[in-house]
């Protein structure tokens, strides 16, 4: 095995397809380097050594070292100088890199390869001592931050005392001597932190930096992100060691961060940050404001210095040309690292752009519309669940809202929430229930968690591209970023924008897309659908097999999926129909009745009400497919739980009070979700379907007088394990359906199927078929009675499960392919060869989750049916799946 790629001078051994072994920083800096762009030469430990490491007890393979050596001289050899040379010392930089970016792996180390002798060297040979001793004072405190744990804290506190002392306020008015002197702080900082001195050796410098690489990728920050994203934990982790430039050299050097396209709108227009002779992170952690890249747009933007276009002319021209070459070469939009050194540009970095779910959509469309991808392309480009954001409501524009304070847009959408000042906060308050607003100075990788669990994000300091910015757009959170004027006081609990004075607890708004900070909370409104998402969705469709259904019953619900596309209603819940205001009462009545006289007259009450639901159900629909569900809650849940629904049950009923409660009591059961509910309930008291049924019916025909479309109705029997479950309901429906059509002299267009929700009913389902024109696998119930786990209570110890790798996934939101998929391909499969025409979907909580779809796809199921804002998300998933 080959365990380390060398890139550098034009040429490299690696190349952008490999980014599984080189990660993806490593595979894209070889990649730049083959098409001849400017990159400092270096090379990348793979991520293979990275499993090695971690298989083999913490060690690296045998050959590693010479490997290393090796591209380490090569590195020298185009630079012209050496690793710990007293006169003319190299320097670099220690990078990770995971296939897919990953915040929580370790930070760079910048300026490896300095210690007491080789400063002194590169003050001579750059001419520069006070440099020289910066980027030693840096790398000190960089190194013993990341690899060595020692608090950054006590270098900051270091240096603001040293600023104190001279009088002066910025970095950068400290002498050389000054710098000295802090080092020599510095040192004894560390070594009276670890009891041992800082490492002077260059080789103990830079093998500590790249086993601090490998060791991070099990951080606790590393693997809760890992988990949120679904990345492996095989996949490892590589490193990049590269020659340094500097862009802390003077007034004509800089370095910068920037997006080839608005990642925020997806506009076609050179949008970034960059900071005057200064190094590294300085741009992302927000320690001095960033200028803006271009002329044009900044007035959208924040900075009100001069841009990189008018300051440095020349060297903006060649980075506006690596931008095209990088669009071109990647057919994507590019986020790139780069840093000028004495006016000579270096690219450090490109990678594909985050990007809001809007941006997404624009750039797609855009990118079609430039010849640089295809249709199908662009639909794959988009992350289905990026959606969500656009999706999702906005700030009314008419509601009034009283505006506290603004900061940049950096990530679109509407939020609002309960301030709180940290992370653990955040998360705390989140589990409780509580929708919460984090708000902060700035956002690092051990916010993460706090992030996901809030509402927004609102920080008072840093750029579009800064940490905040980015994790919230590719979470799909709104945030507002670099909101200045907002003064926080984290002891007290409290910040303070012009005058105005919140407090922990308090609600706020923040508008994402406007980058505005309001009191109170706003009320919102539906975003528009159309132009570059309805082109997206248009395509979506020419390339999907799967059919896309909604779950919903309310009319705002059934309504809000025909918006979104929905080709028809997978799962209507009659259930939600007996809960609605005084219909509980009668629902109650009939639940509690002794007899079925008692029964009927219950039932009586409630036909008129659950038939007016259908009525505009139908209507809504117009003759596209409804799939009605019969009644399926356990009976507990309609029991009578307080004295007042005694009182109330007994008095509709007519019988004593007492006589109720002993009535509920003799219902109860020890276990519902397995008890008497479903086609049980209904085989019980068949007098319910009868009803439903007539209610159905009845209802189908007077919407199709009103829509003049026949109402294409399909009644579902939940819960079935045994055939003649079904079959004994299926006669009672037919008999209704046939009276109906007597009495109106119209016949009722409708089809009987099942729910397989039963391991029984999926591998009976040969059998089961010869009744059912259709199956919609129910896959919540499935999965809960396939894997035995209540989902009320696998809260207790699912989140054990995925931490220590039993499974991978909460089974409950992925599918669960191998279990739960394979009964589920068994009933297809089954079910088909009974009936060839059977009609087969899905209509669990997975049919909105693009995972459990592309496994639909494979199983080759006719149609996936969500819950109505998944809509657009199953459509273009379904798309994907495709593809
Ligand atoms: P991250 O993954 O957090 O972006 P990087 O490895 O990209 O970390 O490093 C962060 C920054 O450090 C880069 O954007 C760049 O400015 C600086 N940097 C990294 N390597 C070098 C180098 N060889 N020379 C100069 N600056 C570098
Ligand atoms: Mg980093
Ligand atoms: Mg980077």
């Amino acid at each position: 095995t080959k365990w380390v790629y060398s890139f550098g001078k034009g040429i490299a051994e690696g190349g952008a397809k490999m980014r599984n072994l080189l990660g993806g920083k490593g595979a894209n800096l070889a990649e730049m380097s083959s098409i001849g762009l400017p990159v400092p030469p270096g090379f990348t430990i793979t991520t293979e050594v990275c499993t090695y490491y971690y298989q083999n007890g913490e060690t690296y393979p045998p050959e590693l070292a010479a490997e290393v050596a090796e591209g380490l001289k090569a590195v020298e050899a185009i630079v012209g100088t050496k690793l710990g040379d007293a006169v003319n010392p190299l320097l670099v930089s220690v990078r990770s890199g995971a296939r897919v970016s990953m915040p929580g792996m370790m930070d760079t180390v910048l300026n490896l390869g300095l210690n007491d002798e080789t400063v002194e060297g590169l003050a001579k040979a750059s001419g520069d001592a006070r440099f020289a001793y910066d980027s030693y004072r840096r790398f000190i405190q960089m190194y013993s931050d990341v690899v060595l744990g020692v608090d950054h804290h006590d270098f900051e506190d270091l240096l603001e005392l040293k600023k104190d002392l001279r009088g002066v306020s910025q970095d950068t008015e400290l002498t050389a001597d000054d710098l000295k002197e802090l080092i020599g702080e510095y040192k004894k900082t560390v070594e009276d932190a670890l009891g041992k001195p800082f490492p002077q050796d260059v080789q103990d410098q830079l093998w500590g930096a790249v086993g601090a690489v490998f060791s991070s990728w099990q951080t606790h920050r590393a693997v809760v992100y890992r988990k949120l994203h679904d990345i492996p934990e095989e996949w490892g982790t590589a490193v990049n060691v590269q020659a340094m430039v500097f862009g802390n050299m003077g007034s004509d050097c800089a370095t910068g961060v920037a997006f080839t396209r608005d990642p925020s709108t997806g506009d076609n227009r050179f949008y970034g940050e960059y900071l005057v002779n200064a190094q590294g992170e300085d741009v992302v952690a927000g320690i001095r404001t960033p200028q803006n890249l271009t002329i044009v747009g900044k007035d959208m933007q924040h900075s009100t210095l001069p841009a990189m276009e008018e300051v440095m002319p020349v060297v903006f021209k060649q980075l506006d040309e690596v931008r095209e070459t990088l669009e071109k070469h990647y057919r994507d939009m590019q986020d790139i690292e780069f840093t000028v050194q004495k006016d000579k540009l270096f690219m450090l970095q490109t990678r594909s752009g985050k990007r809001t779910g809007k941006a997404a959509i624009k750039i797609a469309c855009d990118m079609v519309d430039e010849g640089l991808i295809d249709k199908q392309t662009a639909v794959s480009r988009i992350e289905p669940q990026s959606l969500d954001q656009i999706l999702h409501p906005m700030l009314d524009p008419d509601a009034d809202r009283k505006v506290i304070g603004t900061g940049l847009p950096a990530s679109p959408g509407a939020a609002s929430g309960q301030v709180v000042f940290s992370a653990d906060e955040a998360e705390k308050r989140a589990q409780n229930g509580d929708r919460v607003m984090l708000v902060r100075i700035e956002t690092s990788p051990e916010d993460i968690h706090g992030m996901h669990a809030a509402e927004g994000i609102l920080t008072t300091r840093g750029g579009m591209t800064s940490h905040a910015a980015v994790v919230a757009r590719g979470m799909g959170r709104p945030c507002v970023a670099g909101a200045g004027d907002i003064a926080i006081d984290y002891k007290a609990g409290t910040f303070t924008v012009g005058g105005v004075t919140i407090t922990e607890g308090d609600w706020i708004t923040i508008d994402g897309a406007a980058g505005q900070v309001i009191e109170g909370r706003v009320p919102t409104v539906q975003p528009e659908l159309s132009g570059d998402f309805g082109r997206i969705m248009e395509w979506a469709d020419e390339i999907r097999d799967l059919g896309v259904r909604a779950n919903a019953e309310t009319p705002d619900d059934v309504r809000t999926a025909r918006d979104f596309g929905a080709e028809g209603i997978g799962l209507a819940r009659t259930e939600h129909m007996f809960f609605d205001g005084d219909r509980i009462t009668a629902v109650r009545e009939m639940i509690l009745a002794e007899t079925e006289e008692g029964r009927r007259a219950a039932l009586k009450k409630i036909l008129p009400m659950q038939k007016a639901d259908f009525v505009e159900l139908f209507t809504i629909m117009k003759g596209l497919p409804v799939t009605v569900r019969l009644l399926d809650p356990p009976l507990h849940e309609f029991l009578p739980r307080e004295t007042v629904e005694f009182d109330e049950v007994a008095a509709a009923i007519g019988v004593s009070v007492e006589k109720v409660r002993r009535r509920a009591a003799q219902l109860h059961e020890s276990n519902p979700m397995l008890g008497h509910r479903g086609c049980r309930l209904l085989n019980s008291y068949p007098e319910i379907c009868e009803m439903q049924a007539r209610a159905i019916f009845e209802a189908a025909i007077e919407a199709a007088e009103t829509t003049g479309e026949p109402t294409h109705v399909e009644v579902m029997v939940p819960l079935v394990g045994i055939r003649k479950e079904l079959d004994l309901l299926k006669d009672v429906i037919d008999r209704v359906a046939k009276q109906v059509g007597q009495e109106k002299g119209v016949e009722p267009v409708y089809t009987v199927g099942t729910m397989i929700e039963l391991p029984r009913a999926a591998l009976q389902a040969g059998v089961i078929a010869e009744s059912a024109a259709f199956f919609s696998f129910g896959t919540n119930d499935l999965t809960q009675t396939t894997l035995g786990i209540s989902r009320d209570d696998a809260g207790a110890f699912l989140g054990a499960y995925e931490k220590r790798g039993i499974i991978e996934q909460d089974p409950f939101q992925t599918l669960d392919v191998d279990g739960v998929g394979e009964l589920i391909s068994i009933a297809k499969e089954r079910g088909r060869a009974t009936r060839p025409d059977l009609k087969v979907g899905i209509c669990g909580e997975h049919g909105g989750d693009p995972k459990s779809i592309d496994f639909c796809q494979t199983v080759g199921l006719d149609y996936i049916s969500c819950s109505p804002f998944r809509v657009p998300i199953a459509r273009l998933a379904a798309a994907q799946a495709a593809i």
